[in-house]
């Protein structure tokens, strides 16, 4: 396997009205606030974490929908924090996202048709080459082809969500960032999908970065899982390790939320103290000390580096958790 993306140090600030007349500093969001990763080809990682915590802001800076303050991104060796005008619309051939809300998504004016085959017609393949890929790809995701003349409110939630995947490989992506695909499906519907979304993975050999707000839904489809706490990642692990043996207390306490995430454990749920608090201004030093039920002076005063806490590679950022190097 060959690495396709490296991120390194990505932060996305957003730019506030100044309240503070006399402050020094410009007001800012830190939505992504300095995250590093690297996926491999072919790999799903999954990328965790309550709303608000950049997760969707992370994915559309790597796709360079909205510019990224600081960091590097790498897709495939090359450096394409910087790309502008046709090189990066060359790139958004190669790296599509899929939405969460298929019903907001699609056009509902135009056919299933004009709808996955637009991203086509912009890259100007042949009317030919248009009707095979068109056919072929309703027929991968389990539409029929007598579908194509159709509009969207004529089909279910589930059925959406599978034109939309079908449109984000008109053009044979080799990334594919899904922003919450179920979340917007029944309980029942969201198997399907991630079954399909495997399927496809195996047949276009994709690569899949897995936005998700709760952890059961990533489980299952993801190689490795990065769990995000107010734009920087806490936690970053093979996703059998992270599940059996969560390190950093934020993602111990998504765990113990989580039903049947590990029948082994003996799980006391741990119940965060207060809410999220706002990445404009977020707490001192660890930024979960606020919630942490392990929190220490030093945690106030102090940024816990994320370091290796496994043998496997595992990684976390907290201060009481021992660092291991293999
Ligand atoms: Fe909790 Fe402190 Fe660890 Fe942060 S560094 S997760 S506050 S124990
Ligand atoms: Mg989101």
């Amino acid at each position: 396997m060959s690495t396709l993306l490296e991120v390194t140090n990505l932060k996305k600030h957003f730019p506030l009205k100044d309240s503070k007349l006399f402050s020094r500093e410009k007001p800012v969001l830190k939505a992504v606030d300095g995250i590093s990763f690297s996926i491999q080809s072919g790999e799903t990682l999954g990328l965790v974490g309550e709303s608000g915590c950049g997760k969707s802001t992370a994915g559309r800076s790597i796709l360079k929908l909205i510019n990224p303050t600081e960091g590097d991104i790498y897709f495939k060796g090359e450096n394409i924090s910087h790309y502008r005008g046709e090189k990066l619309r060359k790139l958004r051939k190669d790296m599509q996202l899929i939405f969460q809300d298929p019903y907001a998504s699609l056009n509902p004016r135009k056919t299933i048709a004009q709808t996955i085959t637009e991203p086509m017609k912009i890259f100007q393949l042949s009317k030919e080459e248009q009707y095979k890929k068109l056919e072929r790809l309703l027929d991968v995701v389990g539409l029929r082809s007598y579908h194509k003349d159709r509009y969207p409110h004529e089909f279910s939630g589930g059925q959406r969500q599978r034109i939309g995947i079908a449109r984000s490989l008109a053009l044979d992506p080799e990334l594919v960032i899904c922003d919450e695909p179920v979340s917007a499906l029944d309980v029942s519907i969201q198997a399907q999908v991630i079954n399909l979304m495997e399927d496809l993975q195996e047949e276009f050999n994709l690569t899949y970065i897995f936005i998700a707000h709760d952890l059961s839904v990533v489980h299952h489809i993801s190689d490795r899982v990065a769990v995000m706490y107010l734009g920087e990642i806490v936690e970053i692990a093979e996703a059998n390790e992270l599940y059996q043996d969560p390190k950093h207390p934020y993602t111990q306490a998504l765990l113990s939320a989580v039903p049947e995430a590990n029948p082994h454990l003996e799980k006391q749920r741990i119940i965060l103290k207060g809410d999220l608090p706002s990445p404009a201004n977020p707490p001192s030093g660890c930024k979960f000390h606020t919630r942490c039920p392990f929190a220490e002076e030093i945690c106030r005063q102090e940024k816990p580096e994320l370091k290796q806490v496994s043998s496997n590679g595992q990684m976390a950022a907290c201060h009481f958790v021992r660092e291991v190097v293999s």
